[in-house]
């Protein structure tokens, strides 16, 4: 199936395709569309999604998937969560810390702290038509470290440790990541929704 992704960004297209082997993935730039600006204002993963894979469906007029993510930490009440981009602006979000300052300013706030679990989240959502969308929301658990390590992934990576594996997201090999993560998992089950869709539609 051709499916459009909300997403102007390549670096996610790249992230999102080997998950999606069977379908061929596209941006809106490919239909002749500029990027729509789609204002993030939900209160949670799910409705930033289902408003960016909307948004896109009523433009295009074809299948569209949208995801929003983010790290939550239960110690902090959830937070970064659905402010995970932005978290630590000093302007609310105009300007963005980069991601080691960032790193920084998260575990600034957990110092003493000694509940670490935290998980990244991601959720993604298919829509088909106005009434007719799929939602899945995957997580991939651990334990945030004290000082940042590793050099690969990108954002919260280095500063979040998988028990199971010995080692922070940031020392995973891509291929590790892809298989594990929050939106590799996502996206496993997406293509469930998307094998049963094809053999039964
Ligand atoms: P987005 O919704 O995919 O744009 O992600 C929002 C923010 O969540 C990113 O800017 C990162 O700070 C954080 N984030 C999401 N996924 C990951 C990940 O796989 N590793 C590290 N940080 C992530």
């Amino acid at each position: 199936m051709e499916l459009f992704v909300a997403t102007g960004n390549a670096h996610k297209l790249v992230e999102l395709a080997p998950a999606f082997p069977s379908h061929v993935l596209k941006t809106p730039a490919d239909a002749g569309h500029p990027l729509i600006d789609v204002e993030e204002d939900g209160k949670t993963f799910f409705e930033n999604a289902y408003k960016k894979a909307i948004s896109l469906h009523r433009l295009i007029g074809a299948p569209s998937i949208a995801d929003d993510s983010g790290l939550v930490v239960r110690a902090l009440g959830g937070e970064p969560g659905i402010f995970s981009a932005r978290y630590g602006s000093p302007d609310g979000g105009r300007s963005k810390l980069s991601s080691g300052e960032r790193n920084a300013y998260l575990l600034g706030k957990m110092e003493g702290a000694d509940d670490r679990s935290c998980a990244f989240v991601c959720c993604l959502v298919l829509v088909l038509s106005e009434d007719r969308f799929f939602v899945v929301q995957e997580t991939c658990p651990g334990e945030l470290l004290r000082s940042p390590r590793g050099e690969g992934g990108f954002g919260y990576d280095p500063v979040v440790y998988l028990p199971a594996l010995g080692k922070s997201v940031a020392e995973l090999s891509v291929e590790e990541k892809n298989h594990l993560s929050h939106r590799g998992r996502a996206a496993a089950r997406m293509c469930s929704i998307l094998s049963s869709l094809e053999s039964s539609p």
